[in-house]
């Protein structure tokens, strides 16, 4: 480092999947931009948070590192095996209607592959992102601890590293996981939205058995619930594999038992983790942490921003972590970019940008809470269950809760029905298992819909495409938001022409012919879950007119997909059965 200190345009402290993240999108949208990124650790290190969510495939596609992480050979997540919720045999999903393709790796990001996800072991990750960002533009610093953050007011006047360089620059971002340097420095305060304090300790084991092998390097994550908490099994590369325990707070100080003794204990008690783990070593260190979730309560001020895990953290039960870290980066350096351009409004930028994040977390937590409530076994949670689903406007019983949770009860924010970045297919997918769904779709028993705008207002919201920050106009009615784009749209086109279900459907197989088959087929498949979406939230109000026919939907189909590995012939007979027993399925 030079001794009259760095300038630049926009200084980086961490160099985690955020930093580097970020790094990368500055540099591929911004070349002109002087982006430094300064980690206090040299890569390769070891880091939790090993198992990713199909969303990150399509980041690192964009950040043009997809190639890169396939080649590193790590396991091919398709899906995970749990044993939780009321059923207490295992169960399993797939993020594939299909199986696994034979396709020999490294692969190409196409077809099924841009559907999976990762296990990765973070030492070669970060390094691989790390090296990556420098690769395409930002200056790195390894070893370089910013040790003090000056401020002015809400500024950040400068960074000092521990070995004393002085580092300037126009924005400067925390990318610094929990311990949040700048959000420190500010003493922003955080939120804790949630009644779970949990604890979790892992360690790393060669040479363990995998639990499946599926096409060619996949396989499934291994969530298993034990009576006090539950165990994480992640094949991480070929021959190691990270087996974490999470179990409440409270239960690790009352056992007075340590960290160690309790992890060997559970590792040994749960019987398919015991199995897998027969004939393998243990590396020996074991890690520990507090993993409770958090929001800061702000994630900007005058010319410095929280990305990833700094701004908040969901519990890891949803293995999002990630996914939200990467969106959320990804989305600082567009706002970052646009700031620059100077074409939007900055305080809409800064606060589209605050929400969105502080939304997503916040939504990922509350799922989190919904899933260790429909365990059955984290019972002082049912009261708090009852109380997201009032937040929302529902005063349910948890299992209620969770019924209305799996019909896409809300528009999410970033544009589609679920909760945070899990989408509604998903989640009904779940709920099915966790606690039967006896939802039923509204097109079974309804043919009149009339679109609902009364006391809505126009608003314009974010979309973050290209390295732009586009605005989207969408209605806002009572915190609820209905976007003006894709199926959204085309429903809301076509209940302005007619609130018959017959002639919608008219309407709609007549457009879905003018578009590209791909486009075709992705409405189609979006158009039941959104629609039932927009019926939940009031956007559309229902009705039957005895006179006229229903047309049922069959949203059984893509469940039995789920079944698909275990028993291709059975599962392809209930779809024959399912799509037979239709009438008119869209
Ligand atoms: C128990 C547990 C299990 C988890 N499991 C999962 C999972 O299965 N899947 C998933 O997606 N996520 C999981 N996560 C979350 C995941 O670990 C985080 O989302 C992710 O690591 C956040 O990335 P980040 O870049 O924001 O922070 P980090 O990955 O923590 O990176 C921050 C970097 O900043 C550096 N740094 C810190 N202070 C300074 C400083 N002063 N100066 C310079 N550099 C500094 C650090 O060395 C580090 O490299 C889990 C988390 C926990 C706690």
């Amino acid at each position: 480092m030079s001794a009259d200190g760095i300038k630049c345009d926009v200084a980086v402290v961490g160099g985690g999947p955020a930093g580097s993240t970020l790094g990368t999108f500055l540099a591929k949208y911004g070349p002109n931009l002087d982006v430094r990124i300064f980690e206090a650790e040299v890569f390769p290190r070891d880091h939790v948070g090993e198992s990713q969510l199909p969303n990150i495939s399509e980041f690192l596609h964009e950040m043009g590192v997809w190639e890169k992480v396939e080649a590193a050979g790590f396991p091919v997540k398709v899906g995970g095996t749990f044993k939780w919720g009321m059923k207490r045999d295992l169960w399993h999903f797939s993020f594939l209607q299909d199986e696994l393709k034979e396709i020999p790796r490294p692969a190409e990001f196409a077809g099924q592959r841009r559907q999976t996800a990762f296990h990765v072991d973070r030492s070669v990750y970060d390094k691989i992102l790390l090296d990556h960002a420098e690769e395409v533009g930002c200056k790195v610093y390894q070893g370089a601890r910013i040790q003090k953050v000056l401020t002015d007011d809400d500024c950040v006047m400068g960074l000092r590293t521990a070995s004393g360089e002085a580092i300037t620059a126009r924005y400067y971002v925390d990318a610094t996981g929990h311990r949040g340097t700048i959000r420190t420095a500010f003493d922003v305060p955080c939120e804790y939205p949630t009644a779970l304090q949990n604890v979790a300790f892992w360690g790393y084991w060669q040479n363990a058995e995998w639990p499946e092998n599926i096409g060619i390097g996949g396989t499934r994550a291994q969530i298993m619930s034990l009576p006090y908490g539950w165990v994480w099994f992640f094949p991480i590369s070929q021959t190691r594999t990270s087996v974490g325990l999470v179990l409440p707070a409270s239960y690790y100080k009352e056992s007075r038992q340590r960290p160690e003794e309790l992890y060997q204990q559970a590792l040994k008690q749960e019987p398919r983790i015991n199995y897998l783990l027969t004939g393998a070593a243990y590396e020996g260190q074991l890690s520990t942490t507090k993993d409770w979730s958090f929001l800061a309560s702000r994630i900007y001020g005058a010319n410095w921003f929280l990305a990833g895990e700094s701004a908040g953290f969901a519990d890891p039960i949803l293995s999002a972590g990630m996914t939200i870290t990467q969106a959320c980066a990804r989305e600082l350096a567009f706002t970052i970019l646009e700031l620059e351009r100077g074409e939007h409004d900055p305080v809409w930028l800064l606060d589209e940008y605050q929400r969105l994040q502080s939304n997503r977390v916040r939504s990922h937590i509350k799922f989190a809470d919904f899933w260790y409530t429909s365990n059955g076994q984290f019972e002082d949670l049912k009261e708090y269950t009852r109380q997201i689903a009032k937040w929302n406007g529902l005063d349910l019983s948890p299992n209620d809760a969770w019924t209305w949770l799996a019909r896409g009860g809300f528009i999410d924010d970033d544009f589609a029905p679920g909760f945070g970045t899990f989408h509604i297919q998903g989640i009904r997918e779940l709920s099915e298992y966790m606690d039967p769904v006896k939802a039923e779709h509204p097109f079974n028993h309804k043919n009149v819909f009339r679109l609902n705008l009364d006391g809505a207002q126009v608003v314009s919201r974010a979309r973050y495409v290209g390295g732009r920050v586009v605005k989207i106009e969408c209605y806002e009615r009572d915190g609820k938001i209905l976007p003006l784009i894709g199926a959204y749209e085309v429903i809301v086109d076509l209940l302005r022409q007619t609130t018959r279900m017959m002639e919608m459907v008219q309407s709609l197989k007549q457009l879905l012919s003018s578009l590209h088959p791909n486009m075709a087929q992705r409405l189609a498949t979006e158009f039941p879950s959104y629609f039932w979406a927009m019926v939940e939230s009031g956007w559309i109000t229902a009705s039957r007119d005895p006179a006229a026919p229903l047309i049922p939907i069959n949203m059984q189909r893509q469940w039995w997909a789920m079944e698909w590995h275990k028993d291709k012939k059975e599962a392809l007979r209930k779809i024959a059965k399912a799509d037979g027993s239709t009438a008119g399925t869209i």
